[in-house]
């Protein structure tokens, strides 16, 4: 007879939580969940599903216009943002509802409520506590905003998938993926979208061609984009808001979006208390077991803060079950990890950006391509598809694949599959294309380009 109440509590059902749980009850472990907010977490609530739904409802604009090259004629163009609204919230209630089966199937004890560490074995939920041998930290991160005067009159990504009315202006700050993904959906939607992001290229640490020709691409579409600008003070008169950049520049706008990245959810679990180790930011600090400096304690997914996505969570929350679990101990291989960002027209890379290959290899070969879909030879429309690959010279293995196009994220993740395999520039190269497509384009750049 265990003394434990349960084997592992998880803190948090999100992506990573989730997983964790339902795999390990699945395997006989008896597993407690807390959740204080929602099931499903940021992805299923404020992330990826409904971000993704508003990417789709704002592309309906572009395809209108384009219809029209095809000979469709379209009556006057209206959207319906509270309709918009009401759907997504259906499905998103779909999804918890999924994931509450999916925990219930599976034998987890789901506790609503906000949890915190008493000790390295115990969580309380407001007066109750429970016993675990082990627990689980996996709560996420938040948006964070910097301290600026007027602060308390923005939103975050958060508020973007309730508001009650789409602004006729607004102003995105920041140059990460909410910003860009935000800045086409809201511009799609018929908002007037200026972005202002401080550095000098927006999508910091994607390839140095991604980031110039996603830029000029989404900037093509309408896109008021304001580099080396820093908003220092947003002020409020009446409904209308006036955010003030470092090059005196006023921008007046109804709505302001901070998308300036975000922190771990470690506040106010009992962690200090604890001497759990917490590294910049207030990330838990963990070793390659996912296993804090109290050997009871775990922590993976974003509240870790290394590569915040959900693929990457769930996959830590799988590889920490088998661990703890399983006589088959697997690892997340952090290399080679795909990732999208769902900007208009769409980005999607794996591997190496070409500066990072030509640290570490002397010879690198660069396959580019620049040119208009087909779809587009009629639409009447200005987009333009990048396609880049990089190779190692000496050994002609792909190092890196980088796309900005439609369906960039798809494409992109069949590619990954090629690269997780060792593909060499030679496989791609013997590979037949599927015509028309703009995907054949990456089995059919025969010739590097020089710098
Ligand atoms: P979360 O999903 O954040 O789950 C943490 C859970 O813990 C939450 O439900 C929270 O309420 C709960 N919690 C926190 N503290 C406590 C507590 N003390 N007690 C009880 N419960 C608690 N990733 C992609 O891969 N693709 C995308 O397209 C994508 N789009 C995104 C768009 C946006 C706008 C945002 C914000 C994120 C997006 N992400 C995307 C990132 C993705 O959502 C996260 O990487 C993923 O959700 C991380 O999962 P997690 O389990 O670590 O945390
Ligand atoms: P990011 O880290 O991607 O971007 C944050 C942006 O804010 C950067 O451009 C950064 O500039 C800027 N910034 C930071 N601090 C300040 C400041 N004080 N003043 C002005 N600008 C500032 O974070 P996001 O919030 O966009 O997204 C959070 C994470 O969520 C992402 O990193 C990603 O992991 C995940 N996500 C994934 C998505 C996907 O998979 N499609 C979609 C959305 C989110 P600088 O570059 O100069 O530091």
């Amino acid at each position: 007879m265990s003394v434990f109440d349960v084997d592992l509590f998880v803190i948090g059902a999100g992506s990573g939580g989730v997983r964790a749980a339902r795999m390990a009850a699945g395997l006989g472990v008896r597993v407690a969940i807390a959740e204080n907010r929602y099931l499903g977490g940021t992805c299923v609530n404020v992330g990826c599903v409904p971000k993704k739904l508003f990417v789709y409802a704002s592309h309906f604009r572009e395809d209108f216009e384009a219809a029209k090259g095809f000979g469709w004629s379209v009556a006057e163009l209206q959207f319906d943002w509270s309709c918009l609204l009401a759907q997504k919230n259906q499905e998103i209630h779909r999804l918890q509802g999924v994931y509450q089966g999916l925990l219930n199937d599976s034998g987890v004890q789901v506790i609503e409520g906000q949890a915190r560490l008493v000790d390295a074995h115990t969580v309380a939920i407001g007066e109750r506590q429970v016993h675990c041998e082990r627990i689980l930290i996996a709560t996420g991160g938040w948006p964070w905003i910097p301290d600026i005067p007027g602060k308390e009159f923005v939103v975050t990504s958060n508020e973007m998938f309730t508001l009650d009315k789409l602004p006729k202006r607004m102003l995105i700050v920041g140059g990460g993926y909410i910003a860009v993904e935000f800045a086409g959906i809201m511009h799609g939607l018929g908002v007037q979208t200026t972005l202002c992001y401080r550095g000098t290229k927006l999508l910091r640490g994607f390839d140095e061609d991604v980031r110039d020709f996603v830029a000029q691409e989404i900037q093509k579409k309408g896109i008021d984009i304001r580099l080396n600008a820093q908003i220092n003070r947003i002020e409020k008169i009446d409904n209308v808001l006036l955010a003030h950049s470092d090059q005196d520049q006023l921008i007046e706008v109804d709505l302001v979006l901070y998308a300036t990245g975000r922190k771990p959810n470690t506040a106010s679990l009992g962690l200090e208390s604890l001497g759990v180790a917490l590294g910049a930011g207030g990330a838990i600090t963990v070793n390659e077991h996912y296993q804090t400096n109290i050997p009871s304690i775990y922590a993976l997914g974003d509240v870790t803060d290394r590569l915040n996505l959900t693929p990457v969570a769930t996959a830590e929350a799988m590889a920490l079950v088998n661990q703890l679990y399983t006589d088959r101990a697997t690892t997340v291989d952090y290399d080679n990890i795909p990732t999208a960002v769902f900007s208009q027209p769409n980005v999607g890379t794996v591997g190496l950006t070409e500066d990072e290959a030509r640290q570490r290899y002397p010879d690198i070969d660069i396959y580019k391509s620049v040119f208009r879909p087909m779809k587009h030879t009629l639409s009447g429309l200005d987009e333009k598809t990048l396609m880049k690959i990089v190779v190692n010279r000496s050994s002609d293995k792909v190092l890196g694949i980088h796309m900005v196009g439609p369906e960039a994220a798809e494409i992109i993740q069949g590619m990954a599959v090629a690269m997780r395999a060792g593909a060499t520039k030679a496989v791609f190269d013997s590979t037949i294309g599927i015509h028309p497509t703009a995907a054949e384009e990456f089995v059919t750049m025969r010739k590097p380009v020089h710098p």
